[in-house]
């Protein structure tokens, strides 16, 4: 099933993500970890392509274990670390396997010399065109409330967002972000731009203090004055910071649906514990499936 049919749907849904093993011999536990964020009930569940530590030799086989759970699964494909014919390999196995929908990503620029490489990819709009020309992909790109932190300014930045929707992105994935005001500030902003295709605000819960400082470095997203009281007063009681971050996770998703927002992705990080216990806080909220 194309995801864009589940995010198009009048009902209050939440997808989760995961990302894939560094080494081979770690594959039949994640497969496992598929499984169990599968049961949950998601609307759909999305693998990264070489993020958070995992490699991109797994997200396919992946992405065909989530699919063989009988709910939708996205394949993330990145293109500044590949090659054009690398590319081509990944879209004739996801044809092969049967998947449909990819998050199509520029990735991050190795910082060993000679990337971008010469006459490949530099920006994830090439990507998401040759996948376009590839087959009939449900194709999704990712955007950044904050502005991406290699842009000049926010009007920049959306000006290449739309060159992504025009390109064939059917809908957009948020960076995480902590404060929900800067969510419906960027929608006023991309709505005025005339992006108008779904935008799916992805919400990152932190269970540790560490994830704290690791998500805003990696990301540049600005942590909140009310989560830091959270984590001093937290951080150092591993059990408290996980379910005061979990509770944080859950009052933003609350508040975002108040405000008429209908799906949610949930940055679940390999952890169905934390995934299903924000899931069992909103469980007369979504529907799940
Ligand atoms: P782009 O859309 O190419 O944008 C990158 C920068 O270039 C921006 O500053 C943009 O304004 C600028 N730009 C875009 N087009 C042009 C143009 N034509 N000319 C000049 N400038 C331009 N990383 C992974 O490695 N694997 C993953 O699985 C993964 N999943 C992600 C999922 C989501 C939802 C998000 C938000 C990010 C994910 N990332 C992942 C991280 C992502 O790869 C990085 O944030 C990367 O730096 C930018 O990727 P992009 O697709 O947004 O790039």
């Amino acid at each position: 099933m194309r995801v864009i049919e589940r995010i198009r749907e009048d009902r209050v849904t939440v997808s989760c993500e995961m990302f894939p093993p560094k080494k081979e011999s770690l594959l039949d536990n994640y497969k496992e970890l598929a499984v169990r964020l599968a049961a949950l009930g998601p609307s759909y569940l999305s693998c990264t392509y070489g993020a958070a530590g995992g490699t991109s030799d797994y997200t396919v086989e992946l992405t065909d274990t989530i699919n063989r759970q009988g709910i939708p699964a996205i394949a993330h494909l990145t293109c500044v670390s590949s090659t054009k014919e690398k590319v081509q390999t990944v879209l004739a196995e996801l044809k092969a396997r049967g998947i449909e929908n990819i998050l199509a990503l520029r990735g991050d620029i190795p910082e060993h010399a000679g990337f971008p490489l010469p006459n490949q990819y530099h920006h994830a709009v090439e990507l998401i065109r040759e996948i376009k020309e590839a087959g009939d992909f449900c194709i999704g790109g990712a955007c950044y409330p904050e502005g991406h932190p290699e842009a000049a300014n926010m009007e920049e930045d959306l000006g290449h967002l739309k060159e992504k929707v025009e390109a064939g992105c059917e809908y957009l994935t948020t960076q995480m972000f902590f404060d929900n005001d800067i969510f419906y500030n960027f929608m006023f902003k991309a709505l005025k731009k005339g992006i108008d295709v779904p935008v799916v605000p992805g919400i990152m819960p932190v269970t540790t203090a560490s994830q704290v400082r690791r998500s805003a470095a990696l990301t540049g997203s600005m942590i909140p004055p009310k989560f830091l009281r959270i984590v001093d007063c937290f951080g150092d009681r591993p059990e408290a910071m996980k379910q005061a971050g979990i509770a944080y996770a859950t009052d933003q998703i609350i508040d975002l649906i108040a405000n008429g927002v209908r799906h949610v992705h949930i940055y679940s990080m390999n952890r169905p514990d934390v995934a299903g216990a924000i899931m069992d806080n909103l469980s007369d909220i979504f529907v799940r499936g």
